[in-house]
């Protein structure tokens, strides 16, 4: 699914549309951080228009998230992207873009929860509906069809049991029947799957995740044609104004640097601690798409080049206490949401099981850059606090 030539995604990452000779041959870009521009004369301040080679107001267009904004396109193999504050602000200018009143919208019972709220709490004042389906097989997706579903909203994988969708055949069904496409793709990164390819409209990071990397930002991208991100831009991005401000936009481009480097890294230390837990007697079962015991390995292999840092294990004590005991136990991982930093991080989690929906707790990590091996004697001996020895 690479591009056959051109540059690699490492390489597009450092240099891809940077000019330093035009910033005194600056290593990193400049950041402009200013909400206006100003003009030498009214003739070209009345004449103003965008993309003439000016900007005019940040909320608009910034030179410094521009550039992000170039880079992120090439690196989904779009053709172009819009940054935004958050990745909600995101997330709900690509669906309002997508759907007006009285339509309706399907996605999957394990999306995002504020994704979920969007859906269910305040797109219902527009009458705007929503089906929830488990999305595993494309027939799901089908079933739900309505004369006026308008959007399919995929995630994939999903960020706390990581089940996928079929892209590729999701995007194909919803084509066929006018429906646009948007999807999630925090969670594998432009690095590890490129949902445009496979016929999505749309493709949505947070990047207050791996894209920052650092835990540092809060912010959210969109990539897709240049005719949607344009038409999306000038409605919901400026009039909803849920922007990136430039200096998280330059925080982005910092991030994009050492993106590859440190997804391999969270990649070989989540599939360590994956295989440690797979093997111990005290954990009933693991989550993780790169295990080859992931239900959906086919796909996975079909749609996705690598794995990140998340996994999501149960243990076999059952119940809310012994996973908060395990949890507590950790000195490495923080006890937070968000993942995709450097740092490792834990939380419990009650979920419905999506094969039979009865509720268990599991334990979620974001598995960081510390050195791995003290990673895993943390959660061995978090393992023996909660559940004795093995
Ligand atoms: C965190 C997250 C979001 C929302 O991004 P924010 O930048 O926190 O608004 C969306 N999707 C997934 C899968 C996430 O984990």
């Amino acid at each position: 699914m690479k591009p056959a030539q051109g540059p690699g995604f490492e390489t597009q990452c450092i240099h891809f549309a940077e000019d330093r000779e035009a910033n005194f041959g600056a290593a990193a870009p400049p950041l402009y951080q200013c909400s206006t521009f100003t003009y030498p004369d009214c003739e070209q301040f009345v004449g103003r228009a965008p993309g003439n080679g000016r900007y005019d107001y940040t909320r608009v267009g910034n030179p410094t998230t521009a550039l992000l904004e170039k880079k992120l396109a090439e690196l989904e193999g779009g053709e172009a992207a819009r940054a935004f504050g958050s990745g909600m602000a995101a997330i709900s200018a690509a669906v309002l873009s997508c759907v007006r009143a009285g339509e309706h919208v399907i996605t999957i019972d394990t999306v995002y929860g504020p994704t979920r709220r969007l859906l269910s709490e305040y797109l219902p004042r527009f009458h705007i509906e929503t089906t929830y389906v488990r999305g595993t097989e494309a027939s799901d997706f089908e079933r739900a069809i309505r004369p006026n579903t308008k959007l399919i909203y995929l995630e994939s994988p999903s960020s706390l049991l990581f089940e996928l969708q079929d892209l590729a055949a999701v995007a194909a069904l919803a084509r066929s029947r006018g429906i646009s496409t948007v999807c999630d793709n925090s969670n594998a990164t432009p690095l590890y799957q490129n949902p445009l390819a496979l016929g999505v409209d749309l493709v949505m990071h947070t990047a207050s995740k791996y894209i920052g990397g650092h835990s540092d930002i809060v912010a959210g991208l969109l990539v897709g044609s240049r005719q949607r991100i344009a038409a999306l831009s000038t409605m919901e991005g400026e009039l909803l104004g849920g922007i990136a401000d430039p200096f998280s936009s330059w925080l982005m481009l910092r991030g994009l640097r050492t993106l590859a480097i440190r997804l391999e890294r969270h990649e070989r230390s989540a599939t360590q601690l994956a295989r440690l837990l797979e093997s111990d007697m005290r954990v009933a079962r693991v989550w993780y798409s790169g295990l080859e015991t992931h239900p959906q390995v086919r796909l996975a292999k079909r749609q996705m080049r690598g794995h990140g840092c998340l996994l999501s294990f149960e243990l076999r004590k059952p119940g809310r206490e012994a996973a908060f005991a395990c949890v507590n136990a950790l000195r490495y991982f923080g006890i937070a949401v968000s993942w995709g930093g450097y740092e490792s991080l834990a939380i419990p989690v009650e979920v419905p099981d999506p094969a039979d929906g009865r509720r268990k707790w599991i334990v979620r990590l974001s598995v960081g850059l510390e050195s791995v091996e003290d990673l895993k004697a943390d959660l061995y001996q978090a393992l023996t606090v909660a559940c004795g020895a093995q």
